[in-house]
């Protein structure tokens, strides 16, 4: 009897910890994904200055997944009644249908812009591998145009002002980040040009990290006080354009670059679906499968679990990519299958300056203690041997030699 066809679209937390989970042979598995690797997001803030080298926190997929077969495309439509997801090539552009048994849409989430006009024509994002380099990129190049002999005192501090839009987690990490590169390896490169580089961090509610305990969010905007990063509270964005981003209330910030840390937004596969979602995901029930969908689940950041639904974290996409593994294995062998469960190990975030938070759920502490305990945590996540072994190099290396301010 021929083997049932599962289709796993999207390689990310969920998806990927799916396969790993999936035992070989029992089912013949097809993953979509237009990304030919796995990304470890939390360490992707430290990407974008070269605290960690960009491939270090990349698992290429088929050496990994060797088990499953693997077509570099992006899942455009689900149709429902000839059970087939119909695919682009991410490399040649070509369309094709694919036909499942078994559907699990595991496609994450976009950068929401909260319909704020010039974020996608003037801000960068950070979400995918690219997005780090480009704002490295970003920051190089801004100060290489604030060295044109002959600026006018305005453009200077225009091109050298660099503007973090979101004070959530990833907002928070990219500024405390970006401070850091500025601290070590900008003061020694540009001598004369760093005391006037400012890092503006943007947020439209009263506190920063709203998700994060109350205590730890008033030591970050302490600790961002004393390493001269610009919290600015209460602070809608109206709108970005190419040099400035206009604040609510008609003030106007120049700045070389703007980078636009947002909440989550469905993906278009997902508003494609055809099914209503709650808050933007896919709802599904205690065993992520879609209701009314007949062998179809979702899971990680692009599906409503629970209710309210889990934070889309990756550590909930990793959960439920793994129980799903288990979950379809013991279905394909006739057994019953429990109901997922969370469990919330808390939330931990690097504010820069060799300090991090630890918001566990009995524990709230700070500071340098909490960034090694943040570093432990992070390498022993980290999914494969090479990739641990590489990132503890690279610690080692931008600790001894400094990172690097290569243009490219
Ligand atoms: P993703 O990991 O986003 O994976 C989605 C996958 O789907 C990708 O492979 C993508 O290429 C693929 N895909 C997209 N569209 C299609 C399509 N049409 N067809 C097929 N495949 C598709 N969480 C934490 O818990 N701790 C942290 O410290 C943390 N730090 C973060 C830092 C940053 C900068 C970011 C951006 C996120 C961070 N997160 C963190 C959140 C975490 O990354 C997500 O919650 C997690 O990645 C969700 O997993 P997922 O599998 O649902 O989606």
């Amino acid at each position: 009897m021929p083997l049932p066809r599962l289709v796993v679209l999207g390689c990310g937390f969920g998806g990927y910890s799916l396969l790993r989970a999936l035992r070989r042979g029992a089912i013949e598995t097809t993953l979509v994904s237009p990304r030919n690797h796995f990304l470890f997001t939390p360490l992707l803030p430290s990407a974008t200055v070269g605290t960690v080298e960009l491939r270090s926190i990349l698992e290429p997929v088929r050496p990994r997944l060797s088990h499953v077969h693997f077509l570099e495309a992006a899942a455009e439509r689900v149709d429902w009644e000839l059970r087939q997801v119909l695919c682009r090539s991410a490399v040649t552009g070509e369309e094709f249908p694919l036909a499942y048994d078994l559907l699990v849409v595991a496609v994450g989430a976009q950068v929401a812009d909260y319909g704020v006009p010039g974020v996608g024509e003037h801000a960068l994002v950070l979400k995918e591998i690219g997005d780090a380099r480009a704002i490295r990129r970003r920051v190089l190049e801004q100060m290489a145009a604030a060295e044109v002999p002959g600026l006018d005192p305005d453009e200077l501090r225009r091109r050298l002002t660099f503007l973090v839009c979101g004070g959530g987690p990833t907002g928070v990490e990219i500024a405390g980040e970006l401070a850091d590169l500025i601290d070590d390896e900008l003061r020694r490169a540009y001598p004369e040009l760093v005391g006037q580089v400012r890092v503006v961090l943007v947020e439209a509610l009263e506190r920063l990290l709203s998700g994060f305990d109350e205590a730890l969010a008033r030591y970050t905007r302490e600790h961002f006080l004393r390493e001269g990063i610009e919290v600015r509270l209460g602070a809608k964005v109206e709108a970005i354009e190419a040099r400035r981003v206009l604040l609510a209330g008609g003030e106007a910030v120049p700045c070389g670059l703007i980078v636009w840390a947002g909440g989550n937004a469905p993906m278009p596969l997902v508003r494609s679906l055809g099914i209503e979602l709650v808050a933007g995901r896919i709802p599904v029930d205690e065993t992520l499968r879609v209701s009314g969908r007949e062998g179809v689940w979702a899971l990680g950041d692009c599906a409503a679990v629970g209710d309210p639904p889990l934070p889309a974290t990756a550590q909930m996409a990793q959960q439920q990519g793994k129980y799903l593994g288990r979950a379809l294995a013991r279905l394909l062998r006739g057994r019953p299958v429990a109901p997922f469960t969370a469990h919330s190990f808390g939330m931990l975030a690097y504010i820069g300056g060799g300090r991090a938070l630890a918001d566990l759920p009995h524990v709230k502490w700070s500071g340098r203690t909490a960034w090694l305990f943040w570093r432990s945590v992070y390498l022993t996540r980290l999914v494969s041997f090479p990739n641990k072994v590489k990132v503890l190099f690279d610690w080692a290396k931008a600790a001894v030699f400094g990172r690097d301010l290569s243009r490219f």
